[in-house]
């Protein structure tokens, strides 16, 4: 096919050398144009430059390597139907072994030639070997295409093998790589000591050595982080520019008022994040903003200071939950506060998914007539028939456990609304600047005075008779426990305790003098109330539950939770739990149980008896899991292909400081010198942007 205009939106079928076939064969790895398998790169780079002796090689074992050697001797035998090829080559400096497996095409060719092999060092039978080596003959003319260098490994379907791929690729590179624009002017690549962007996809195929491929990824990755962020922060750019939010008057009277009405003195940490979000409140841009502190650090007094300032606006709160529980402790908070003030006339309203259907008919017209002024709900309020009256304020609590989509389907609720989310999972820095990067951030440091440190230990199941001891005399002196399982009933694919059977067997043995109550989620709501309440009077020494109690719950007499199969759960989600004992003033404990013999898991659970830093155990749950699992499958990150948030932190940090720049200098993109960006970013975020463009 002749192609006189050469794009690289050309469909793969452009490239020499690949046919209607061999077409089909990349579709099938969702490569359809030139542009897709430019930036396909290999899954790895397989270094073949460096050839080494056979003595030297010794060093290498399990490790792929190249040497210089020349054929000795062939012995063919079998072991059962296989037959196995054994070609022995040496170097001056010793011998190894080349095995293949039915390998009949090898017969003499090796013998008295120079040839470099390459691949795995294994030592097998008193010989070192490679089995299956890739082999190449030294004295031939034709080019090496592989042995003696760097070469990238693709990935393979079909009929595509390497060998098709690395020519196919040497084609591409040649017919297309001049059309690839750089995005950057030639004094900002020197500034951020970038390579340049053909260079760098280049060198991504074709390493000229290795620490030329590692500049190349570096240069991509760059990309692909500053296209990120000014794919994020366009949009709130033109958002904020067109300052179409709501202006609260935050007056000193009004700010009197309330602080009047709280039981205690904000914290200085709870002052600063106050002063940074009534900021925004303020101000005619919509608020975006996530506030983070660690567990017990008072996140709902900041929630409630803020809620009567904009009741005191003349509109509507509403407060989201994920669990019917924090609503419910939510609703008693707010009106235990509330009634501190003979004067106020604030009407608090409760919304969940488990209302009677007249009650929540009832409700919903007070809602929507704006009878009431504060809602607290769960995502029961994301429901169709749910509306507000003038919605000014929206909280979200614990807002990890809710989707992106549930927080912009409430906003939609709402009218320019200013929104809150908050969260007691510290946010790891680099997801602050992706998965969170359209939200500003305030960060609620220390917390309430008086607090005492948790006791954390992580003891061997089989030591359970001295824990359900230690149990006893704190139940003795008036404590409470909770004992968490990872699941509610029997599971018979896993060996585990459910939370069922770990209270029916402590009620009737080790706790048989005590109270012990169950709480689960596939309770009815009248019932986990029942439990809660007694839990909170007192009147239960034990609760064993599963993980409903992770978030939120505040009861400051409860001092130790135990967790069952502690290794069961990530970090953060253990560091929540033990945010259930720190509560009050007492010293609380938290015993994280395993028998799990895998030292990895106890090397994570370690982490948390050394530190009771959110924002440290953050990190190291991202760090173990990855972005995927530390986020859950209710929130998608936003997919990147060589960019790892934990490694390349640095270089994410710096091109969200250049994204702010150009856009500080060019908001809309429209400098020639942005163009090539713009065009690409276009191309990858455009639907957001075209959002964006239309109001
Ligand atoms: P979280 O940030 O985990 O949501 P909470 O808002 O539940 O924390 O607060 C934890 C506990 O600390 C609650 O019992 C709350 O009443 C108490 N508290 C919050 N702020 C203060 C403060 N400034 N002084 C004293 N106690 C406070
Ligand atoms: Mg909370």
């Amino acid at each position: 096919m002749k192609n006189k205009d050469p794009k690289l939106s050309d469909s793969i079928q452009f490239i020499k050398g690949v046919g209607p076939a061999r077409a089909a064969d990349f579709i099938k790895l969702e490569i359809n144009t030139v542009n897709d398998i430019l930036f396909t790169f290999p899954r790895r780079i397989s270094d073949r430059s460096q050839i080494i002796s056979v003595n030297e090689s010794k060093k290498f074992f399990g490790k792929d390597v190249s040497l210089q050697v020349v054929g000795i001797s062939v012995n063919k035998s079998k072991r059962g139907k296989k037959e196995i090829t054994t070609v022995i080559f040496g170097d001056d400096t010793g011998t190894i072994a080349g095995v293949w497996f039915n390998a009949t095409w090898i017969e003499e060719q090796f013998i008295g030639r120079e040839v470099i092999i390459f691949g795995k060092l294994q030592y097998r039978n008193g010989q070192m070997q490679i089995t299956h080596p890739k082999v190449e003959f030294c004295d031939e003319g034709k080019e090496n295409v592989s042995v003696g260098k760097i070469v990238p490994v693709y990935p393979l379907t079909g009929n595509l093998n390497q060998g098709a791929w690395l020519r196919i690729m040497k084609n591409v590179l040649a017919q297309y790589l001049p059309l690839l624009d750089e995005f950057y002017p030639e004094d900002f690549l020197q500034k951020r000591q970038l390579m340049s962007r053909q260079d760098a996809v280049r060198n991504m195929h074709f390493p000229d050595n290795i620490h030329a491929a590692d500049m190349a990824k570096q240069r991509l990755i760059y990309d692909e982080c500053l296209l990120m962020q000014l794919g994020i922060l366009f949009t709130r750019h033109q958002d904020d520019c067109k300052q179409i939010g709501r202006s609260f008057k935050i007056t000193r009277v009004i700010d009197e008022r309330v602080r009047a009405i709280l039981p205690f003195k904000l914290t200085n940490g709870q002052e600063t994040a106050v002063a940074e979000i009534i900021e925004d409140m303020k101000s005619p841009k919509e608020m975006h903003r996530l506030l983070q502190g660690d567990v017990g650090s008072g996140k709902t007094a900041v929630a409630f200071y803020i809620t009567l300032c904009a009741v005191a606006n003349k509109t509507q709160v509403v407060i989201m939950a994920p669990t019917e529980l924090l609503a419910r402790q939510h609703e008693q908070t707010f009106t235990k506060f509330l009634s501190r003030s003979s004067k106020s006339k604030v009407r608090i309203a409760l919304l969940t998914g488990g209302m009677k259907k007249s009650v929540r008919q009832v409700r919903l017209a007070s809602i929507s007539s704006g009878s009431v002024d504060i809602i607290i709900s769960t995502h029961a309020t994301l429901q169709e028939d749910v509306h507000f009256a003038d919605l000014g304020l929206i909280i979200i609590d614990e807002q990890h456990k809710f989707g992106v989509s549930q927080r912009a389907a409430l906003k939609l609720k709402g009218n320019h609304s200013d929104v809150l989310v908050m969260t007691a999972t510290p946010i790891p820095r680099s997801l602050a600047l992706t998965v969170y990067g359209d939200l500003d951030i305030s960060t609620i440091k220390g917390s309430p005075p008086g607090r005492k440190k948790v006791k954390t230990m992580t003891p061997d199941s089989n030591k359970w008779r001295k824990i359900w001891d230690f149990l006893r005399k704190e139940f003795n002196m008036g404590r409470q426990a909770y004992i968490v399982s990872p699941l509610v009933e029997e599971n018979e694919n896993l060996d585990l305790h459910s939370a069922i059977e770990a209270y029916e067997a402590l009620r009737k043995g080790e706790f048989s003098s005590f109270n012990v109550g169950l709480l689960h989620g596939k309770m009815k709501r009248k019932e986990q109330d029942e439990v809660m309440r007694q839990f909170r009077e007192g009147k239960i020494d034990a609760l064993v539950s599963t993980v409903v109690i992770e978030v939120g719950v505040d009861i400051p007499n409860a001092t130790i939770m135990v967790v069952l199969h502690a290794d069961r759960f990530g970090l953060a989600q253990l560091h929540q739990l033990r945010g259930r004992v720190s509560r009050g003033s007492n010293l609380g404990y938290c015993i994280l149980m395993t028998d799990s013999k895998n030292t990895e898991a106890k090397k994570r659970l370690q982490i948390l008896v050394e530190s009771n830093d959110g924002f440290r155990i953050a990190e190291e749950d991202l760090a173990i899991r990855g972005e995927g699992e530390f986020l859950g499958t209710k929130q998608h990150g936003r997919g990147f292909k060589l960019t790892n948030l934990v490694t390349d932190f640095e270089i994410l940090k710096t091109a969200r400081d250049d994204a702010l720049k150009i856009l500080k200098s060019d908001p809309e993109l429209k400098h020639k010198s942005h163009q090539a960006i713009k065009k690409e970013l276009i191309n990858q975020h455009g639907h957001q942007l075209i959002i964006a463009g239309s109001g």
